[in-house]
């Protein structure tokens, strides 16, 4: 393998059991005006996924896109892309396992810090219904049609919908990201609120573009992982 940190100590996706977490009270994250706007976005398969990017590279339009607080550092992480990871059926798909529960599909908004250069992921689990985000079914229908590698398609969307509206209960642990070059130190967000898109909607995913696409759980090892919410035994 040409890359080694894809071995490292703190890898990700994990499984989390809550009964394991600790509560933590963090702030509640902050997420800019532009998130929340219509905002033009080149989708492009790379071979791995296919991630959504800021069209417009102009770094003051760039820097209009970040998120802040939430028990992260100090300063503004701006984005540098979403995408999803799913699998061959409804049974598996997503990355990160809660309590032994695989889910459908997962997303991730990749934020990284200008100041610090830590790379901050938020994550979200996706459960089968008809009651579908829009949002994501036009991702999907995008996405679906770039069956090769390198095919790209521009399109408008808001970016703080496909996040949810940005909801408030998560999980957090310090990971790696789950592609090459599995950079180590990712600060990790789950957000245990789930979005939801059709089993029809899925299977556009998996014809079109590829079967499966999710890293399984590596080890915890010593990790602690976290959660901002309050929960009954
Ligand atoms: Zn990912």
């Amino acid at each position: 393998m040409g890359y080694p940190e894809c071995d490292g100590p703190q890898e990700s996706p994990i499984h989390i059991n809550t009964a394991k977490t600790v509560y933590t009270d963090y702030p509640p994250f902050e997420f800019s005006h532009a998130l929340g706007k219509l905002t033009t976005v080149t989708l492009t398969n790379n071979g791995h996924s296919v991630p959504g990017t800021l069209t417009n590279t102009n770094i003051l339009h760039q820097k209009q896109y970040y998120i802040s607080f939430g028990g992260l550092h100090n300063g503004e992480y701006y984005l540098v892309n979403f995408h999803m990871h799913w699998g061959s059926s409804d049974d598996e798909g997503s990355e990160h396992e809660i309590n032994g529960k695989k889910h459908v599909a997962e997303a991730h908004f990749v934020f990284r810090s200008d100041q610090t250069n830590e790379t901050a992921v938020l994550a979200y689990l996706f459960d089968v219904s008809d009651n579908e985000n829009a949002q994501w079914a036009e991702y999907v229908l995008y996405a679906s049609a770039l069956k090769k590698v390198n095919q790209t398609k521009i399109y408008t969307t808001n970016i703080k919908q496909l996040m949810d509206g940005g909801k408030h209960e998560f999980l957090r642990y310090t990971g790696s990201l789950t592609t090459p070059p599995c950079t180590q130190g990712v600060i990790w967000t789950i957000f245990t609120h789930s979005i939801h898109l059709s089993a029809a909607t899925f299977q556009l995913l998996r014809e079109n573009v590829f079967k499966t696409c999710f890293r399984p759980a590596q080890q915890l090892h010593k990790r602690l992982v976290h959660r901002n919410y309050h929960i009954n035994f």
